[in-house]
């Protein structure tokens, strides 16, 4: 098997693991464990055994390799040399036969047949569920079953979070500027609310909100998952669909969306001259686009304290946080920075034990109380916080909390 296992960009010469160790504090599935063959280090060095073919690893070592790592990205931030696990296992991924991103590709691709009915299923007949989870997940099944199936019901829950924001006044800072919604796959099968809470403030705010073109999965989780080529038909169909209306500004609400929509740029998918730049800077989260709108608090039905979750991809400037703050006033806890909610993809499908350790870590970070809320602005987080929360804290997206009319 041939791997490129140093993260390598065009023009950049070959990189390799000098062994400093600086990976392992920032990445929470070794935060988690304590076990160094998780920690980023050991897959690099496993993946330059595999490629010498001096490590003598067998498929199925290789298929465990590319299913342990959350694809958080905090470990390349942290490298020296830049190294960067995510593509390394996303390429394990898609140079393994039979791997298991046939149930991702599955999960995500079709995520209109398989989200709602999962979570449905889940909900009603949990036998029948366990059942087809047991055919695709690897022993021992009994507690990897479980977990999944608690992920499912949380997708198809209804939001805990009641509103306790209202808008008191709107600023038009978008007055006339066209504008559509990439709303993403987890709201458009299971939150379809925030997409009617996000469309309210936009048009409050006064753009040109136009019907949202025909866009799909933003690719991200299948690049993760090793999908190469469903990734780059994901990027090719939103960038017609963009072109199609007309090059508007693109507002996203799911900071992992905003991610892969902007790493369209450094992808070459046929741009026009200065496209790419046009795109960068019309991809752009919604807090950002509502200016000074003023909020006010619901007081009874406001949360004692309110937590805020920074997802790992796509935080940006910190835009979701400063709106949060600028919303919740003094009700505003424990805010994370370097805290994984333990999601990862492909990880809650082949070892979703692991991600419950790691969100273990992040809820021991919140120590939030029965009455407290978790907002965040990731889709994913929400779902996988909301699976693995305390009794009594709700965890929710932070459209959740504001009032739709
Ligand atoms: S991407 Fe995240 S989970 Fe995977 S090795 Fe890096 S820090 Fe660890
Ligand atoms: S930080 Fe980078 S170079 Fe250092 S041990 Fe980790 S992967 Fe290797």
């Amino acid at each position: 098997m041939t791997l490129a296992y140093h993260c390598l960009h065009e023009g950049e010469r070959p990189k390799e693991c000098v062994h400093c160790g600086r990976c392992l504090a920032a990445c929470p599935l070794f935060s988690a464990t304590n076990l160094e063959e998780l920690a980023p280090r050991a897959k690099f060095q496993l993946a330059r055994a595999l490629e010498s073919g001096a490590g003598g690893l067998s498929a199925g070592q290789v298929t465990e390799l590319a299913s342990r790592c959350l694809s958080c990205g905090r470990c390349e931030k942290a490298c020296p040399e830049g190294l960067c696990a995510p593509d390394l296992i996303a390429r394990l991924r898609s140079a393994s036969p039979g791997w298991q991103a046939l149930v991702w590709k599955n999960w995500i691709g079709r995520a209109g047949l398989l989200w709602p009915a999962g979570g449905m299923l889940a909900k009603l007949v949990p036998q029948a569920l366990e059942k087809a989870l047991t055919r695709v997940l690897p022993a021992p099944l009994d507690e990897r079953a479980g977990l999944a199936l608690h992920a499912l019901r949380a997708m198809r829950a209804k939001s805990p979070v009641r509103p306790w924001l209202r808008v008191r006044r709107f600023d038009p800072c978008g007055k006339g500027t066209k504008a559509v919604l990439f709303a993403g796959c987890t709201a458009e099968h299971a939150r379809p609310e925030w997409t009617r809470t996000a469309e309210r403030l936009l048009r409050g705010a006064e753009y040109d909100l136009a019907p949202a073109p025909d866009f799909g999965c933003c690719g991200c989780t299948l690049g993760h998952a090793g999908c190469k080529a469903e990734q780059r038909a994901a990027q090719e169909r939103n960038l017609a669909a963009w072109r199609a209306a007309g090059r508007p500004l693109l507002a996203t609400f799911c900071a992992t969306c905003r991610c892969g929509l902007r790493s369209y740029a450094s992808v070459d998918l046929g741009w026009e001259p200065f496209e790419a730049e046009a795109w960068m800077k019309a991809v752009q989260p919604l807090s950002s686009l509502i200016g000074e709108t003023e909020f006010s608090v619901i007081e009874e039905a406001a949360p004692a304290r309110v937590h805020y979750h920074r997802p790992c991809h796509g935080a940006g400037g910190g835009q979701d946080e400063d709106l949060l703050r600028r919303m919740a006033g003094q009700r505003i806890g424990r805010a994370s920075r370097d805290v994984c909610c333990g999601l990862g993809g492909v990880l809650q499908v082949a070892a979703p034990e692991l991600g419950a350790r790691v969100a273990a870590d992040a809820w021991n970070f919140f120590a939030a109380l029965p009455g407290e809320q978790v907002l965040t602005g990731c889709s994913g987080c929400v779902l996988q916080l909301a699976s693995t929360r305390p009794e009594g804290v709700d965890v929710g997206h932070w459209l959740d909390a504001v009032a739709r009319n």
